[in-house]
């Protein structure tokens, strides 16, 4: 699950780590409340939306005045941000974070994720920080220090301290660091985090160290501990299809692709999109009905495959465990009497009452292409799609 910068901000503000003042912000009435309450005479006004690379899409804007913060506010409310990480078609910004502008010495990167492979908290510096940090990663990667933590020794201030000095930070800027760092490692283990980045963190012109922005993500099967990051979930963030799929209990992830896959178990799921690749196609998406998913799952995951304008074919390709063929037939002749196939379905089932299913499908004469191994299945499709 993601959060915005606020909502990131606030984890961090409660739990020590140095943050400007700032307040969340819906109206363009909340936008001059929130300005003239911080005080000063320089403001930040930041689109709030899950994706980075706002400065560079036009969503982060240093002003001046409280006209500015009106001007600005009205300017970002309702326009549909593009950046690097969103579609062509941006994300339609619905909140803003106004903050008071900060004096800027120094843009350091600072990064915090889980390496699975070592099973330790790696937290990367770069003095290259700022909105090129991709660029950075990409060319020159040798710039990102890394430190590895062991989460059962915890965090160590000497070993803090050496990653600081080697981003360019020296005498009481590395004190600060080491306190900032490890609060900010506790902040990431306390709300099992999978991923914390402040970029660019700041050395200010008056001397203090501080997340000028934050982003948080945190891991889907802990969530059920932390109800406090759940409630700052902002579902007009995500993918309107994964939202409808999750609703049903199914597990959908949107691709980019052509062919819909409704596949039973992730194992199985994931072979299929490799396969159909594999034959030169495109899997539209990553489809697990589970083990128990009913006519009903079946007939939503179809609606939901269909909604997909680009689709091209859909390969149902099913492994009767637990889940029995039969069921799924029946899940597929009820589903095709609800919505209207207008797409090549390529069916290959195999396993528990497979041929009950077979013919359950056979007798309700559905317009499909059957086939019997994976091979032969992702061949199908692959031709189906493209025509
Ligand atoms: P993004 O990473 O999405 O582009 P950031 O929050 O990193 O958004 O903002 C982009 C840039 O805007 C920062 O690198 C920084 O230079 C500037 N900036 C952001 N917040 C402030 C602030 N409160 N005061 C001054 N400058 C800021
Ligand atoms: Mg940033």
């Amino acid at each position: 699950m993601k959060v915005h910068e606020y909502q990131a901000k606030a984890i961090l503000r409660d739990r020590g780590v140095s943050v400007p003042r700032g307040v969340a912000c819906f109206s363009v009435d909340d936008a001059l409340n929130a300005a003239q309450e911080l005080g000063g005479d320089c403001w930040v006004v930041k689109a709030q939306i899950h994706a980075g690379g706002r400065g560079k899409g036009g969503g982060v804007k240093v002003v001046g005045s409280i006209e500015e913060v009106k001007k600005v506010a009205n300017q970002l409310l309702g326009m549909r941000l593009v950046t690097h990480q969103t579609n062509a078609d941006g994300q339609e910004v619905k909140r803003l974070l106004v903050e008071e502008g900060v004096g800027i010495d120094r843009e350091l990167y600072l990064g915090l994720v889980i390496d699975r492979a070592t099973q330790k908290v790696v937290i990367m510096a770069s003095a290259e920080g700022g909105t090129e940090i991709e660029e950075v990663a990409a060319t020159t990667p040798d710039k990102i220090f890394k430190l590895f933590v062991d989460p059962g020794q915890g965090i160590d201030d000497a070993d803090v301290s050496a990653l600081l000095e080697r981003v360019g930070l020296a005498g009481d800027h590395v004190e600060q660091g080491v306190l900032f760092v490890k609060a900010l490692y506790m902040a990431f283990w306390d709300t099992d985090a999978s991923l914390a980045e402040i970029n660019p963190l700041v050395v200010t012109t008056n001397d203090k160290i501080i997340a000028l922005d934050a982003k948080f993500n945190f891991d889907d099967n802990a969530l059920f501990r932390h109800p406090d990051v759940v409630a700052m979930r902002d579902t007009d963030e995500e993918d309107p299809a994964e939202l409808e799929a999750s609703a049903v209990g199914l597990n959908y992830i949107s691709l980019d692709g052509n062919i819909g896959c409704l596949v039973n178990g992730a194992g199985l799921a994931m072979a299929t999109m490799d396969i159909i690749k594999l034959y030169g196609g495109d899997p539209a998406n990553f489809l697990d009905v589970g083990g128990g998913a009913t006519a009903e799952q079946v007939t939503e995951a179809f609606k939901i495959m269909l909604r997909n304008p680009d689709l091209k074919a859909i390969l149902v390709n099913i492994f009767g465990g637990i889940m029995r063929c039969d069921v799924v037939a029946e899940g597929l002749v009820q589903a095709a009497g609800v919505v209207k196939l207008s797409i090549p379905l390529v069916v290959r089932l195999e396993g528990t009452n497979v041929e009950k299913g077979r013919e359950i499908l056979e007798k309700a004469g559905l317009d499909m292409v059957t086939a019997t191994t994976m091979n032969d299945a992702a061949q199908k499709a692959v031709a189906a799609a493209q025509g």
